[in-house]
This record gives C-alpha cells, structure tokens and sequence, in this order.
C-alpha cells in the first residue's frame, strides 16, 4: 500500500493542486462544460489580471475552471485544502470530525464542517443500479443510530418505550464481495424495506438476512432467501449462510458514530452513510487512489442551492 506523504506538494502549493485537480477531472485536457467541446476549441486565459486556472471555451465564449459543476464550485476555500480534506476522508477508516480537520488544515470550523459535507455530498452515488444479480449474495440488516436516551437532558427525553426510541433506523444492503449501499429509513417494517429492497437488489439474488419478521414477505420476491438465527445463537448455517459482512460495516460505522462524530443530527445522517459506503465499496485500492476516485466523484454534482445560469 502506497503510503499518503502529507507534504506533498499538492496540499501546500495551490497551483500543483490545481494541477493535480486538472489531471483526474480532465484525463483528456480541458473540458467545456457547457459545450463539451475540448482540444483547440479551447484557450487558456493567462495574464496578471486573469485568475489561475481559467480557460475560454470559443465554441460558447464563457470562462471556466476545473471546478464548474464540482462540489468544489465557488468556493473561497483554496483547493490545496480540498484536496487534504478529500485525503483524510478517504484514508480515516471511522471517519474523521470536523473539529479534527479544521486543527489540520487551520481553518475555522464551519470551513471544516463545510468541506467534510460537501465530500460527502460527491461521494452519494443515487444512480447506482441494483446490487447482486444471478449467483450473488445480498446481506441486508438494519441498525438503529443515534443518542442514548440517558444520556440527554430530561426535557429532550422521549417517554414512549425503551430500547431504539429516538434512534435512527439505518439499513444496509451488502453484496458478499461487492458494493454496499445504506440508507436512513423513517422505520423497519416489511411495508416500508420493501420498496428499498426491490430497487436496489437485483430480483436474482440471493437474499440473507437474520430471521426478523420484516424480511419475510419481501424474501419471496427474490431467487432465494436465507436466514440465520441470531437469538438462537447461529451464526454461519452449514451451508455458508452468515450475515457477517454487513454486521461488521454496522460496527465500523457505530465505531465512526459514537468515537468520531459523538452525535450527529438526522438531516446529515444519509451523508455520513455515504462516507462510509464510499470506503466500503473502494477498500481494494490504497488511500491515495481512494483520495483521488472521491475528487472524481465530485465531478457532475450540482449543488442543491445552486442558482441556474
Ligand atoms: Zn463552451
């Protein structure tokens, strides 16, 4: 494994950043990203009144830079602190705080927080097509996320019932050898898995689960279902069913949740499962590989606020 050197120049040099940037988003050179046109169509602007970076495309006559359309646009952040940010997400297997970034790049905390969301925002990946297929396995669990009851103040208690109250349902589909994709759900009932089941899981696969009622019904939909029975203290069925792969992406994110983050809030859960999904499904390459592939994903993402031209 290729270790990440923190004193590359790429973290500290804005224009080796830019560079760096240029070199995953535009493999090909400059792109247009209104016409996509590229090669002579396109003019580097360059002079002392022209920020860096900046190119003109002759087809459309508009400026642009290699942070149109990214997570990264307008933004006041210089890009050497993307790019380190995207580092440290992409090699901190529980996830890094944004306390804990804003110490590293010395910015202030809203920076920080600022930078780590729109990372996440880059890596959610809505147009994946279903997981499994024919021959495949999919493990699907749910986990429940969020502030112990006991530990908040009394006001905030809720008073109905014990165990997940107030917590957050969260459940995972993974495919054995595959890609993982978690999602925050409003509860776990057969009526409300159903529909994330049979959109994201190819019907030709082979669905494990644990013996939990919810599953039931939606088993049937698929080629086959196996379950194992936890409460009776089984594991891995002779035959090789085991839930094991997606329980322990559930301890690796309670692990990021309850050491890294401490709490966090339900509007922003789906992104922090985004995170970890995106370090699941790219654990086969090094740190700086999986630094890069977040950059690139970040490629394409209109932000929600954005205002249209
Ligand atoms: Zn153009």
């Amino acid at each position: 494994m290729a270790k990440v050197d923190l004193r590359s120049p790429i973290y500290h040099d804005e224009t080796k950043a830019r560079a760096h940037l240029e070199s995953l988003l535009w493999p090909q050179g400059p792109v247009c990203p209104r016409c996509g046109v590229m090669d002579d169509r396109i003019t580097k602007l360059e002079g002392k009144s022209t920020r860096p970076g900046v190119y003109k495309c002759k087809d459309c006559r508009k400026p642009f830079s290699v942070t149109v359309n990214t997570v990264m646009e307008r933004s006041k952040v210089p890009l050497t602190k993307w790019l380190l940010a995207a580092q440290l997400m992409a090699s901190s297997k529980k996830g890094m705080s944004a306390l804990q970034l804003m110490r590293m790049i010395g910015s202030n905390y809203e920076t920080a927080w600022f930078l780590f969301h729109r990372l996440r925002e880059a890596v959610a990946d809505p147009k994946g097509g279903p997981l499994g297929g024919e021959g495949k396995h999919v493990e699907v669990d749910e986990t429940y996320i969020g502030g112990k009851e006991h530990n908040k103040h009394t006001s905030k208690k809720l008073k109905a019932g014990r165990g997940n109250v107030g917590k957050m349902p969260v459940v995972s589909l993974v495919e054995r050898d595959g890609k993982t994709r978690s999602f925050h759900v409003a509860n776990v009932t057969g009526k409300s898995l159903r529909p994330v089941l049979l959109k994201h899981i190819n019907a030709k696969s082979r669905l494990v689960t644990d013996e939990s009622g919810v599953y039931l019904h939606v088993g049937k939909e698929f080629s086959g279902h196996g379950t194992v029975n936890h409460t009776a203290g089984e594991y891995v069925k002779a035959d090789g069913t085991h839930t094991n792969t997606v329980e322990s992406s559930f301890a690796l994110l309670k692990r990021g949740v309850y050491g890294t983050f401490h709490s966090l809030s339900e509007a922003h859960l789906h992104r922090y499962l985004a995170e970890f999904d995106f370090r699941a499904n790219t654990r086969n390459i090094d740190d700086a590989a999986r630094a890069d592939a977040l950059l690139t994903a970040a490629k394409d993402k209109r932000l929600m606020y954005r205002q249209p031209d």
